[in-house]
Protein backbone atom coordinates (compact mmCIF):
# COMPACT_ATOMS: atom_id res chain seq x y z
CA UNK A 1 0.00 0.00 0.00
CA UNK A 2 1.31 3.32 -0.51
CA UNK A 3 1.91 5.89 1.70
CA UNK A 4 -0.74 8.22 2.00
CA UNK A 5 -0.07 11.83 2.79
CA UNK A 6 -2.79 15.20 3.41
CA UNK A 7 -2.16 18.71 3.40
CA UNK A 8 -5.18 20.31 6.29
CA UNK A 9 -5.17 24.00 5.59
CA UNK A 10 -7.92 26.05 7.30
CA UNK A 11 -9.63 28.67 5.05
CA UNK A 12 -9.55 31.37 7.45
CA UNK A 13 -7.37 33.37 5.37
CA UNK A 14 -5.16 32.97 2.34
CA UNK A 15 -1.86 30.81 2.28
CA UNK A 16 1.73 31.64 3.27
CA UNK A 17 5.18 30.98 3.38
CA UNK A 18 4.59 28.89 6.32
CA UNK A 19 1.64 26.67 4.69
CA UNK A 20 3.96 26.69 1.31
CA UNK A 21 6.58 24.79 3.49
CA UNK A 22 4.12 22.32 4.69
CA UNK A 23 2.59 21.61 1.24
CA UNK A 24 5.41 21.41 -0.22
CA UNK A 25 7.29 18.86 1.86
CA UNK A 26 3.94 16.74 2.08
CA UNK A 27 4.09 16.95 -1.64
CA UNK A 28 8.31 15.54 -2.11
CA UNK A 29 7.52 13.43 0.24
CA UNK A 30 4.49 12.04 -1.88
CA UNK A 31 6.48 12.04 -4.86
CA UNK A 32 9.62 10.17 -3.37
CA UNK A 33 7.83 7.52 -1.74
CA UNK A 34 5.54 6.63 -4.69
CA UNK A 35 2.74 7.95 -2.29
CA UNK A 36 -0.35 9.68 -2.67
CA UNK A 37 -1.49 13.35 -1.91
CA UNK A 38 -4.41 14.30 -0.65
CA UNK A 39 -6.19 17.66 0.65
CA UNK A 40 -8.59 18.29 3.66
CA UNK A 41 -10.09 21.45 3.82
CA UNK A 42 -10.26 22.12 7.47
CA UNK A 43 -13.58 24.63 7.86
CA UNK A 44 -15.25 22.85 11.28
CA UNK A 45 -15.20 27.06 12.46
CA UNK A 46 -17.68 28.04 10.42
CA UNK A 47 -17.36 31.23 12.34
CA UNK A 48 -13.88 32.51 10.64
CA UNK A 49 -14.28 29.89 7.16
CA UNK A 50 -15.25 31.68 4.35
CA UNK A 51 -15.40 29.87 0.92
CA UNK A 52 -13.38 32.73 -1.30
CA UNK A 53 -10.24 31.49 1.03
CA UNK A 54 -10.91 27.69 0.42
CA UNK A 55 -11.15 28.88 -3.86
CA UNK A 56 -7.95 30.99 -2.98
CA UNK A 57 -6.71 27.45 -1.30
CA UNK A 58 -6.54 25.62 -4.50
CA UNK A 59 -5.68 28.91 -6.95
CA UNK A 60 -2.59 29.18 -4.73
CA UNK A 61 -1.79 25.39 -4.02
CA UNK A 62 -2.29 24.75 -7.83
CA UNK A 63 0.30 27.61 -9.06
CA UNK A 64 3.26 26.38 -6.65
CA UNK A 65 2.95 23.17 -8.82
CA UNK A 66 0.78 21.01 -6.65
CA UNK A 67 -1.38 18.29 -7.60
CA UNK A 68 -4.04 16.19 -5.27
CA UNK A 69 -6.41 13.41 -5.45
CA UNK A 70 -10.39 14.63 -5.47
CA UNK A 71 -12.61 14.87 -4.20
CA UNK A 72 -11.50 16.97 -1.68
CA UNK A 73 -12.63 15.98 2.01
CA UNK A 74 -14.09 19.06 3.44
CA UNK A 75 -15.02 18.74 7.30
CA UNK A 76 -18.12 20.63 7.10
CA UNK A 77 -19.12 17.58 5.46
CA UNK A 78 -18.58 15.25 7.73
CA UNK A 79 -20.66 15.99 10.88
CA UNK A 80 -21.93 12.94 11.47
CA UNK A 81 -18.99 10.92 11.65
CA UNK A 82 -17.46 13.47 14.39
CA UNK A 83 -21.36 12.83 16.09
CA UNK A 84 -20.39 9.17 15.80
CA UNK A 85 -16.98 9.14 17.34
CA UNK A 86 -18.08 11.36 20.26
CA UNK A 87 -20.80 9.02 21.03
CA UNK A 88 -18.57 5.99 21.04
CA UNK A 89 -16.85 8.09 24.05
CA UNK A 90 -19.56 9.53 25.72
CA UNK A 91 -20.50 5.66 25.93
CA UNK A 92 -17.43 4.62 27.68
CA UNK A 93 -18.21 7.58 30.33
CA UNK A 94 -15.19 9.79 29.15
CA UNK A 95 -16.89 12.53 27.86
CA UNK A 96 -18.42 15.46 30.24
CA UNK A 97 -20.08 18.86 29.72
CA UNK A 98 -19.01 22.11 31.20
CA UNK A 99 -20.89 25.50 31.07
CA UNK A 100 -18.42 27.91 32.07
CA UNK A 101 -16.86 30.75 29.99
CA UNK A 102 -13.39 31.33 29.13
CA UNK A 103 -13.67 34.31 31.65
CA UNK A 104 -15.12 31.89 34.50
CA UNK A 105 -12.81 29.64 34.09
CA UNK A 106 -9.77 32.48 34.29
CA UNK A 107 -11.30 33.38 37.71
CA UNK A 108 -11.98 29.56 38.85
CA UNK A 109 -7.78 29.30 38.15
CA UNK A 110 -6.69 32.73 39.84
CA UNK A 111 -8.54 31.93 42.99
CA UNK A 112 -6.28 28.48 42.69
CA UNK A 113 -3.41 30.40 43.07
CA UNK A 114 -0.60 31.76 40.84
CA UNK A 115 1.37 28.03 40.11
CA UNK A 116 -2.27 26.72 38.58
CA UNK A 117 -0.68 24.81 35.80
CA UNK A 118 -0.91 26.11 32.00
CA UNK A 119 -1.58 23.44 28.91
CA UNK A 120 1.89 23.31 25.68
CA UNK A 121 -0.10 26.33 24.09
CA UNK A 122 0.39 28.22 27.66
CA UNK A 123 -3.83 28.15 28.63
CA UNK A 124 -4.60 27.78 31.82
CA UNK A 125 -6.22 23.85 32.30
CA UNK A 126 -9.52 23.78 33.15
CA UNK A 127 -9.96 22.99 36.56
CA UNK A 128 -12.42 20.01 36.31
CA UNK A 129 -14.79 21.78 38.05
CA UNK A 130 -18.14 20.15 35.98
CA UNK A 131 -16.50 17.19 36.12
CA UNK A 132 -18.42 15.47 39.13
CA UNK A 133 -21.82 17.45 38.62
CA UNK A 134 -24.86 15.67 39.53
CA UNK A 135 -26.49 13.72 36.35
CA UNK A 136 -29.62 15.47 36.87
CA UNK A 137 -27.81 19.02 36.51
CA UNK A 138 -26.22 17.63 33.69
CA UNK A 139 -29.19 17.12 31.92
CA UNK A 140 -30.89 19.79 32.82
CA UNK A 141 -28.94 22.55 31.99
CA UNK A 142 -27.54 20.69 28.57
CA UNK A 143 -31.27 20.92 27.64
CA UNK A 144 -31.79 24.59 28.32
CA UNK A 145 -29.66 27.46 26.55
CA UNK A 146 -26.91 28.11 27.31
CA UNK A 147 -23.93 26.71 25.94
CA UNK A 148 -21.37 24.21 26.69
CA UNK A 149 -18.28 22.34 26.18
CA UNK A 150 -18.04 18.29 26.06
CA UNK A 151 -14.67 17.72 27.69
CA UNK A 152 -12.28 14.34 27.78
CA UNK A 153 -11.95 13.07 31.02
CA UNK A 154 -8.04 13.31 30.74
CA UNK A 155 -7.76 10.91 33.42
CA UNK A 156 -10.73 8.45 32.96
CA UNK A 157 -9.47 8.06 28.94
CA UNK A 158 -5.65 7.20 30.64
CA UNK A 159 -6.38 5.25 32.55
CA UNK A 160 -7.93 2.82 29.96
CA UNK A 161 -5.07 2.95 27.05
CA UNK A 162 -2.20 3.50 29.44
CA UNK A 163 0.97 4.73 28.46
CA UNK A 164 1.28 5.66 24.68
CA UNK A 165 4.15 6.44 22.28
CA UNK A 166 4.53 7.87 18.86
CA UNK A 167 6.63 7.67 15.94
CA UNK A 168 8.60 10.90 15.16
CA UNK A 169 10.43 11.41 11.69
CA UNK A 170 10.67 15.00 12.17
CA UNK A 171 11.68 16.85 15.55
CA UNK A 172 9.73 18.68 18.26
CA UNK A 173 10.61 22.25 19.62
CA UNK A 174 13.03 20.39 21.97
CA UNK A 175 14.84 18.53 19.16
CA UNK A 176 12.56 15.11 20.08
CA UNK A 177 12.43 12.70 17.61
CA UNK A 178 11.87 8.83 16.99
CA UNK A 179 9.57 7.11 19.17
CA UNK A 180 8.29 10.04 21.89
CA UNK A 181 6.22 9.38 25.20
CA UNK A 182 2.90 10.79 24.38
CA UNK A 183 2.08 12.84 26.91
CA UNK A 184 -1.26 14.03 26.81
CA UNK A 185 -2.26 15.27 30.76
CA UNK A 186 -0.46 17.95 29.68
CA UNK A 187 -3.37 19.40 28.05
CA UNK A 188 -5.67 18.34 31.09
CA UNK A 189 -9.66 17.88 30.56
CA UNK A 190 -9.44 18.84 26.31
CA UNK A 191 -12.59 20.32 24.70
CA UNK A 192 -13.78 17.73 21.96
CA UNK A 193 -16.71 19.64 20.99
CA UNK A 194 -19.14 22.81 22.00
CA UNK A 195 -22.93 22.75 21.75
CA UNK A 196 -23.29 24.31 18.30
CA UNK A 197 -20.13 22.59 17.11
CA UNK A 198 -19.68 18.64 16.97
CA UNK A 199 -15.83 18.66 17.07
CA UNK A 200 -13.20 20.34 17.72
CA UNK A 201 -9.75 20.18 16.10
CA UNK A 202 -8.28 17.29 17.54
CA UNK A 203 -11.47 15.26 17.27
CA UNK A 204 -11.98 16.00 14.06
CA UNK A 205 -8.44 15.66 12.78
CA UNK A 206 -8.11 12.36 14.26
CA UNK A 207 -11.16 10.41 12.81
CA UNK A 208 -10.62 12.22 9.21
CA UNK A 209 -7.04 11.13 9.34
CA UNK A 210 -8.42 7.40 10.02
CA UNK A 211 -11.16 8.25 7.57
CA UNK A 212 -8.80 9.11 4.64
CA UNK A 213 -6.59 6.22 5.49
CA UNK A 214 -3.61 8.87 6.48
CA UNK A 215 -0.17 7.03 7.65
CA UNK A 216 1.73 10.01 7.43
CA UNK A 217 1.09 13.17 8.87
CA UNK A 218 3.75 15.83 7.94
CA UNK A 219 2.78 19.53 9.68
CA UNK A 220 4.49 22.56 11.67
CA UNK A 221 6.32 21.71 14.79
CA UNK A 222 3.40 24.05 16.46
CA UNK A 223 1.45 20.72 16.95
CA UNK A 224 4.19 18.83 18.11
CA UNK A 225 2.57 18.29 21.51
CA UNK A 226 -1.20 18.06 20.45
CA UNK A 227 -0.16 14.94 19.04
CA UNK A 228 -0.49 13.55 22.18
CA UNK A 229 -3.98 13.70 21.76
CA UNK A 230 -4.38 12.64 18.86
CA UNK A 231 -3.00 9.54 20.20
CA UNK A 232 -4.78 9.31 22.94
CA UNK A 233 -7.84 9.52 21.20
CA UNK A 234 -6.44 7.19 18.17
CA UNK A 235 -6.23 4.61 20.95
CA UNK A 236 -9.46 4.84 22.65
CA UNK A 237 -11.31 5.41 19.10
CA UNK A 238 -9.58 1.93 18.09
CA UNK A 239 -8.36 4.20 15.13
CA UNK A 240 -4.05 3.52 13.23
CA UNK A 241 -1.19 5.38 14.63
CA UNK A 242 -0.02 7.16 11.09
CA UNK A 243 3.76 8.55 11.51
CA UNK A 244 4.61 11.91 12.42
CA UNK A 245 6.90 14.15 10.57
CA UNK A 246 6.66 17.81 12.50
CA UNK A 247 8.34 20.12 10.42
CA UNK A 248 10.50 23.81 11.54
CA UNK A 249 8.35 27.09 11.25
CA UNK A 250 9.09 29.84 9.07
CA UNK A 251 8.92 32.40 11.18
CA UNK A 252 8.59 36.44 10.91
CA UNK A 253 10.89 39.59 11.51
CA UNK A 254 10.15 39.16 15.55
CA UNK A 255 10.87 35.75 15.56
CA UNK A 256 7.06 34.46 15.52
CA UNK A 257 5.51 32.26 13.58
CA UNK A 258 3.51 33.04 10.34
CA UNK A 259 -0.02 34.05 11.77
CA UNK A 260 -1.77 35.45 8.43
CA UNK A 261 -0.80 36.77 4.78
CA UNK A 262 0.96 39.51 4.90
CA UNK A 263 2.05 41.46 1.80
CA UNK A 264 6.25 39.95 2.62
CA UNK A 265 4.69 36.66 2.95
CA UNK A 266 1.43 35.73 1.37
CA UNK A 267 1.60 33.58 -1.60
CA UNK A 268 -0.97 35.75 -3.26
CA UNK A 269 0.76 38.74 -2.86
CA UNK A 270 4.45 37.67 -3.45
CA UNK A 271 2.65 35.75 -7.24
CA UNK A 272 1.42 39.64 -7.60
CA UNK A 273 4.84 40.98 -7.61
CA UNK A 274 6.49 38.58 -10.04
CA UNK A 275 7.74 35.62 -7.55
CA UNK A 276 7.71 32.35 -8.86
CA UNK A 277 6.91 29.20 -7.51
CA UNK A 278 10.74 28.17 -7.84
CA UNK A 279 11.75 31.05 -5.65
CA UNK A 280 9.00 30.09 -3.22
CA UNK A 281 10.33 26.93 -2.99
CA UNK A 282 13.95 28.40 -2.43
CA UNK A 283 12.39 31.31 0.14
CA UNK A 284 10.83 28.50 1.82
CA UNK A 285 14.37 26.50 2.38
CA UNK A 286 13.50 23.84 -0.06
CA UNK A 287 16.42 22.81 -2.89
N1 LIG B 1 -5.68 22.89 9.99
C1 LIG B 1 -4.46 22.98 10.74
C2 LIG B 1 -3.78 24.29 10.42
O1 LIG B 1 -4.08 24.91 9.42
C3 LIG B 1 -3.49 21.86 10.43
C4 LIG B 1 -3.90 20.60 11.06
C5 LIG B 1 -2.96 19.42 10.88
O2 LIG B 1 -2.14 19.40 9.95
O3 LIG B 1 -3.09 18.48 11.66
O4 LIG B 1 -2.94 24.70 11.20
Amino acid sequence: MPPVFRFAPSPNGYLHLGHALSALLNADRARTSGGRLLLRVEDIDATRCRPEYEAAIDEDLAWLGLRWEHPVRRQSEHYDEYRGALARLDAMGLIYPSFESRADIARQVTERGAQWPRDPDGAPLYPGSARSMAPAERDRRMAGSEPYALRLDMAAALAHTGSLTWMETGAGPSGETGTIPADPSAWGDVILARKETPASYHLAVVVDDAAQGVTDVVRGRDLFHATAVHRLLQALLGLPQPRYHHHRLILDGEGRKLSKSTAATGLRELRAKGVTPVEIRATAGLD
